[in-house]
């Protein structure tokens, strides 16, 4: 699903390894083609990673001391702004207020009518009644009582009458001398689009003129759910879509798209067949959902906790003014010990990904490196420089290991501190060149 395929296209920024020029312009190509695949249109997927590599350029994300997690959020922000930026409420300002649900058949419009009357219910200042307008099947009729009797919220229905527009306006009625301040209409949909169904629900539209008209679709559906979606609206142009079945296995591209299409907000979601299984739609939680974020974000949490923002900083100038050294790669060093999976979290560290890509990360792999730069003065830490031979060999001596594993250790720290200012610098540049190539 395209959680997983999101998940792995940001596998490369999630501590696999460091964010290089290749592979944020490699992680975008991912995060398209996983748009693609889960049935978001090819319009919608470029402009979105269009607009993430413009972020990821305009913030630097190469020379921040986390790119990964820079460029995660990026996405998640991106993710969320296609899905509709904030949650949208309905329009509960009529008297009574009237909803109307529309749908095909199964999609879960008797189920999310009866949640929503439990939801309004609760709020107290609103008495809602439920309408039984899917006169095809007497099992629907019953299906509504069973499900207002449980919530003990009013139900509509007339078994002889097989006219919906009629039984709606005279549910209206009904309501209004009842004072119900909310009526809820459910419809009959159709396992497809066909004329019929959309005459029909046209025609309950322009009689009882809703305050909100909503679309109800199975997010199990995929592209179908997409073409559905621009079916009803384009005779209802409806006002938000409620989302169902998000508690199964389903495809996070029928948020995306649906959205994109027909440009209309999720409202509501549907998680369960229980009558509270429902939530508003929050698109910042779906864009989390999404992206699979249970993994993500705790590590970038993690990383987070770890790293001191004021010591990142300092490291940043260091790294300016070309006076990082040993101190600085031990502390660097001891803050990635402090994480835990240091497979995971290495790459994090700007050029340590690289640098260090030979050694077997875990604990141990350390303990050399670490004894090594023990064993240097503070001169020597600070102004590697001065290390000539005679040197490296007391420093080998004292810290049990060999010349040839200090000259390593010098190497792969020279290379670091290359790579290090290359990012500082012309980093940036060097990425958007590559990008639009
Ligand atoms: P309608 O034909 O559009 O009225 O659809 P229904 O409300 O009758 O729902 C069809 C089936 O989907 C029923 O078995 C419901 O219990 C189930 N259903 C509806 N919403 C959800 C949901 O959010 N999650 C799950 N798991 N099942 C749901
Ligand atoms: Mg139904």
């Amino acid at each position: 699903n395209l959680s997983d395929k999101l998940d792995k296209a940001l596998h490369v920024l999630k501590g696999h390894g460091q964010i290089t020029e290749i592979n944020v312009a490699e992680t975008l190509k991912e995060v398209r083609r996983a748009l693609l695949d889960a049935d978001v249109n090819f319009k919608t997927a470029k402009e979105f990673t269009n607009r993430v590599k413009e972020k990821a350029l305009g913030q630097n994300v190469l020379t921040t001391l986390q790119p990964g997690q820079l460029m995660v959020k990026i996405v998640k922000d991106e993710l969320t702004s296609l899905m509709g930026g904030d949650a949208a409420g309905i329009d509960l300002s009529g008297n009574p207020s009237v909803i109307l649900m529309s749908g095909l058949q199964g999609s879960g419009k008797t189920t999310f009518s009866g949640k929503l009357a439990g939801f309004l219910k609760n709020k107290k200042t609103k008495k809602p009644l439920l309408v039984a307008c899917d006169v095809y099947r007497p099992a629907a009729i019953d299906q509504l009582h069973v499900v207002g009797e449980q919530l003990e919220v009013d139900v509509y229905s007339d078994r002889e009458n097989n006219n919906p527009v009629a039984i709606a306006k005279a549910a209206i009625a009904h309501a209004k001398t009842n004072g119900h301040n909310v009526v809820i209409v459910d419809t009959a949909g159709r396992l497809a689009v066909d004329e019929q169904m959309m005459t029909e629900i046209a025609n309950i539209h322009k009689a009882i003129k809703p305050n909100e008209t909503l679309f109800v679709v199975d997010s199990m559906t995929g592209q179908d759910a997409v073409n559905t979606a621009k079916a009803f609206n384009d005779v209802l142009n409806f006002d938000g879509v409620i989302l169902t079945k998000l508690d199964g296995d389903t495809r996070g591209g029928a948020a995306l798209s649906i959205k994109s299409v027909v440009n209309k907000p999720i409202k509501f979601i549907g998680t369960g067949e229980k009558m509270d299984a429902m939530d508003v739609f929050y698109p910042s939680r779906m864009a989390d959902r999404i992206l699979g974020m249970g993994d993500v974000v705790s590590l970038v949490e993690r990383a987070q906790e770890q790293f001191d923002e004021e010591e990142a900083r300092k490291l940043q100038k260091k790294i300016a003014k070309n006076q990082f050294g040993f101190d600085d790669f031990l502390n660097q060093i001891q803050q990635i010990k402090k994480m835990g999976s240091m497979k995971d979290l290495i790459g994090m560290i700007p050029g340590a990904g690289k640098a260090l890509k030979d050694v077997d990360v875990d604990d141990d792999a350390f303990k050399g490196i670490e004894a090594i730069i023990f064993s240097m003065t503070p001169e020597e830490r600070t102004t590697p420089s001065v290390l000539n031979a005679s040197r490296k060999k007391r420093i080998a001596k004292g810290s049990g290991t060999s010349i040839q594993e200090v000259n390593q250790l010098l190497k792969q720290f020279t290379q670091m501190s290359k790579m290090m200012k290359m990012m500082q610098g012309g980093g940036g540049r060097k990425m958007m060149q590559m990008m639009n190539s």
